[in-house]
């Protein structure tokens, strides 16, 4: 049994608190937390052991009924690996928490790459965090796109990737972020900070990313073209290709789904915890063959996407199950694939 602790429960530590509990082969030693708000009452609710990392606070965390098992260095302390889910720039901080007590730490995408000795994506690089103490999870938008360059370059090699990422605001609980009423180039400058992200990965990809903000909180939508070196006969390979990947979601054509608003409803009305939705969403329409040419557009949850990659990256980090392993019981124990 792999000893997990989570360090940070906000939208992503919370989701990766349930996705460790649903696993055979690991136990949450608990989570830590900041404030006592409802986040915290429901932690004990789900019957996760909740550590503060303020001492000084633990009163205030009785005073709305929430017992309190420790502290944060007492949770890194009896935790095998570490997942540190804080808001960009504290995992940083955080990492001489971890190494204080000898316990190694999966970061989050927030953070730059140097906080960690590699850059994970399960599909991608699984093998390359078996010796790793440090390993950074890529943000929600680099496992997206890197979920749809690794079978690509796989099959018919990439000379070139150009995508407009069309950003969510924030995320639902976020309620100062915005803009309410505008679209806004994020960041102005071209290319944006994904595409190096992507390359922490694929070191030698030639991509360029450029980035905007819209008002909403359900997805991120990708417009992508990628130009390929040896390309198929048809675009019908393409879409056969990418419907055979465990973490992406052919969107059909009869199904309707117009949006990401659509997306997120058929996975609520699908039972998906939170209408969480793990794996990529790739329109099958859009997938379009001109010449050496693919163009297409896919959804990326931004709340979740990442969740199945941090399990696989606490089972690489420990080393005691391969890549395919870990990935399909990640898969089968989270309920991946609709
Ligand atoms: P969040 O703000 O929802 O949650 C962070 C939690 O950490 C909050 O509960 C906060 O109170 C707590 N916290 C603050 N300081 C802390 C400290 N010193 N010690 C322990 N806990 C502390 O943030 P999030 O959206 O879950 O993001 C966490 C990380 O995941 C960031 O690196 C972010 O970039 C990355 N990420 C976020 C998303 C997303 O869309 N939300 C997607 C992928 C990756």
């Amino acid at each position: 049994m792999l000893r997990v602790g989570i360090n940070g429960y906000g939208t992503i530590g919370k989701r990766v608190a349930d996705a460790v509990s649903a696993q055979p082969d690991m136990e949450l030693c608990g989570v830590a937390k900041v404030s006592p708000d409802y986040v915290a009452i429901g932690a004990v609710e789900a019957g996760y052991p909740l550590y503060v990392v303020d001492e000084t606070r633990i009163e205030e965390f009785r005073e709305i009924g929430v017992d309190v098992a420790g502290t944060v260095d007492e949770l890194v302390e009896e935790s095998d690996v570490v997942v540190d889910a804080t808001p960009s720039g504290i995992g940083a901080e955080n990492r001489s928490l971890y190494e204080r007590h000898d316990t190694p730490a999966i970061f989050q995408g927030g953070e730059d790459a140097t906080v960690a000795e590699v850059s994970f994506n399960a599909r991608v690089n699984y093998d390359e965090a078996e010796d790793a103490d440090y390993v950074r999870v890529v943000s929600c938008n680099t496992t997206g796109l890197s979920r749809l360059v690794a079978p690509l370059e796989e099959a018919y090699g990439i000379e070139k990737v150009r995508a407009t990422l069309v950003r969510r605001g924030g995320d639902p609980n976020q309620t100062g972020r915005g803009p309410i009423n505008d679209a806004v180039p994020d960041p102005v400058s071209i290319p944006s900070h994904h595409g190096p992200d992507v390359q922490t990965l694929f070191p030698k990809l030639d991509i360029d990313t450029i980035g905007l903000k819209v008002p909403t909180t359900m997805m991120h939508v990708h417009a992508i073209n990628v130009t390929l070196e040896n390309p198929p006969a048809s675009e019908d390979d393409v879409r056969d290709l990418l419907a055979a990947q465990e973490r992406t979601i052919m969107v059909p054509e009869y199904a309707r789904i117009d949006g990401a608003g659509t997306l997120k409803d058929m996975a609520a009305d699908a039972g998906r915890p939170r209408g969480d939705i793990w794996e990529n969403c790739i329109w099958e329409e859009s997938v379009t063959l001109q010449g050496s040419d693919l163009y297409c557009m896919q959804a990326i949850h931004q709340e979740s996407d990442v969740v199945p990659e941090n399990v696989d990256a606490l089972r690489a980090i420990s080393g005691h199950l391969s890549g395919p392993e870990s990935r399909s019981l990640t898969n089968e124990t989270l309920g991946i694939g609709f």
